[in-house]
C-alpha cells in the first residue's frame, strides 16, 4: 500500500497525517507552534519528521503533500506577497522543512486549495468552492478536478473582494474587504468600536451572545448577508456543483447553513438554482492534511 504524508501548516499549528485516498488516515497529529518566528517553526517541522520516521520510516514514504497559508509561487512552492499568518515565512521554501536526507516527491498549495480539494473529492464533486471562516475567511475553487490557481497564484481570494464601498479596514490593507465583516476577527473588530470589551471574546462566547444582544445579533446578520453575496457572485461567475463551507464559523453555528443556503439561492440566476448543493465541510480540521495527502497522490499516479 502506497502511503504519502500531508503536512498542513497553519499560524499556530503543523497538522499531520499519513495514509492515501483510498484508506484515509491512517496517523494524525498536531503539533503546536509555540512562538511564531522561522526558528521555532523550523524545530517544530523537524521534530514532526522525527515522529513521521519513528511512527512509519521517512523512507518507506511515496511522497509529501504540504499545505501553507497564503499566496505561494507555482514553480518554487515560496510563500510570496504579504502573508499575515507566518510573515517570516515570505520567500522561503517548502523545501528548507524537509529533512537532508529525504529525497521523496514533494507537491505543495495554499491550505484553503487543500481544504477545496479534499472536500470536493469526499462530496464526489469536479467543480466546487470551498470555504472556510475562522479567524479569516480562506477559499479554493475546484474546477474540472483541479484547484484553479489563475495567472499568479492569487485565485479565490474570496475574503478581500469588495463588499462595502469605502468600509471598515481589512488586514491585507484595503478597506470593505469580506474578511473585515465575515470574518470572526471582522466581527470582533466591528464590534470593539462600540465596546472595546468585545474584541476578548472567544468565538463560543460571541456564538452565545448572538441570541441575546442585538448588537451582536445585528452584526452577525450583516455578516452571514455579505458571505452570502460574496458567494452568489462567484457562484454566478463559477457554476460549480457545490458549495461547501467549514471553519470555526460553520462549526460553531455562528452562521446557519440553512440560512446562507437561502439567502445564496435566491441571488442565483433562476437555472442555477436547482443545480447547486450548499452544504457543510465533511473533514473539519483534517481536511488540509487530506487535500495535501490528494495532491500528492495525484502526483505520484501522474494525474
Ligand atoms: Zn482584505
Amino acid at each position: 500500500m502506497n502511503i504519502f504524508l500531508g503536512i498542513d501548516i497553519g499560524g499556530s499549528s503543523f497538522k499531520y497525517g499519513l495514509g492515501n485516498c483510498e484508506v484515509g488516515l491512517q496517523y494524525y497529529q498536531i503539533l503546536n507552534l509555540p512562538e511564531k518566528n522561522l526558528n521555532t517553526f523550523l524545530s517544530v517541522a523537524s521534530k514532526m519528521f522525527n515522529d513521521v520516521d519513528n511512527q512509519f520510516g521517512l523512507n518507506k514514504l511515496k511522497g509529501i503533500g504540504i499545505g501553507i497559508p497564503g499566496a505561494i509561487d507555482k514553480i518554487t512552492g515560496c510563500a510570496i506577497g504579504t502573508n499575515p499568518n507566518l510573515p517570516f515565512w515570505v520567500n522561503h521554501s517548502p523545501l528548507e522543512l524537509i529533512p537532508d536526507n529525504c529525497k521523496l516527491p514533494l507537491a505543495f498549495d495554499n491550505d484553503a486549495n487543500l481544504m477545496a480539494l479534499s472536500e470536493a473529492n469526499s462530496y464526489c464533486k469536479q467543480y466546487a468552492i470551498g470555504v472556510t471562516i475562522g479567524s479569516g475567511i480562506g477559499c479554493g475553487i475546484i474546477s474540472d478536478g483541479q484547484i484553479l490557481h489563475g495567472a499568479n497564484g492569487y485565485a479565490g481570494e474570496l475574503g478581500h473582494i469588495c463588499v462595502v464601498d469605502n468600509g471598515a479596514k481589512c488586514n491585507c490593507g484595503k478597506n470593505g474587504c469580506l474578511e473585515a465583516y465575515s470574518s470572526v476577527e471582522g466581527l470582533r473588530n466591528l464590534l470593539a468600536i462600540h465596546n472595546p470589551l468585545y474584541s476578548k471574546l472567544d468565538l463560543p462566547t460571541l456564538v452565545a451572545k448572538k441570541e441575546t444582544d442585538p448588537l451582536v445579533n445585528e452584526y452577525c446578520k450583516q455578516g452571514k448577508q455579505l458571505l452570502s453575496i460574496a458567494l452568489a457572485g462567484l457562484a454566478t461567475c463559477l457554476d460549480p456543483e457545490i458549495i461547501i463551507l467549514g471553519g470555526g464559523a460553520m462549526d460553531f453555528d455562528l452562521y446557519y447553513i440553512s440560512e446562507i443556503e437561502k439567502d445564496i439561492l435566491e441571488l442565483l440566476p433562476k437555472a442555477h438554482r436547482a443545480k447547486i448543493s450548499i452544504t457543510k465541510a465533511k473533514n473539519g480540521n483534517k481536511a488540509g492534511v487530506l487535500g495535501a495527502i490528494k495532491l500528492i497522490e495525484e502526483k505520484f499516479y501522474g494525474n
